[in-house]
């Protein structure tokens, strides 16, 4: 992956465009235990949160849904996650995905949806690999 030879630079600005989701993207990725855990943050029962955020994928299991406008249902108004403490390992771990360290094309191409890639300091080695592992389920 392009971060053990190259340097990797990150400033996030907040802008939510992260949670706007793309046109390949049809919701969040989410463990059981991430799903209970934002459900108890929002204080909901189980059956409302379900029909309220959660999708179904036969091969991931739960997903957070993105609503039909590409949205994560959980971003306010402002773009500010309404559940940031809580927020699912997919999110915590974003840009640092395998799948966007893959090439310096794809990470670039990144940069067109995220203004915080390529910019700021150069981001240790070691607390991208930290964000790699966490990222698997
Ligand atoms: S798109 Fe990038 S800069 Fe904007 S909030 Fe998401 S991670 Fe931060
Ligand atoms: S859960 Fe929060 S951080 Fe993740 S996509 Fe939704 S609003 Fe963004």
């Amino acid at each position: 992956m392009i971060h053990q030879k190259n340097s990797i630079r990150f400033n996030c600005t907040g802008c939510g465009q992260c949670c706007l989701g793309h046109p390949d993207e049809h919701f969040i990725e989410l463990t059981d235990e991430e799903a209970e855990k934002i459900r108890i943050y929002l204080g909901m029962d189980k059956r409302a949160f379900k029909r309220s955020y959660l999708v179904r994928d036969k091969y991931i299991g739960a997903g957070l849904k993105i609503n039909s406008h590409g949205r994560c249902e959980l971003l306010d108004e402002d773009n500010r996650c309404t559940i940031y403490p809580v927020r699912p390992r997919q999110c915590i771990t974003y840009p640092y995905w395998p799948e966007l360290l893959e090439s310096r094309a794809v990470w670039d191409a990144e940069a067109g949806r995220c203004e915080g890639i390529n910019q700021g300091g150069v981001i240790a080695t070691d607390y991208i690999e930290k964000q790699l592992a966490l990222y698997k389920p």
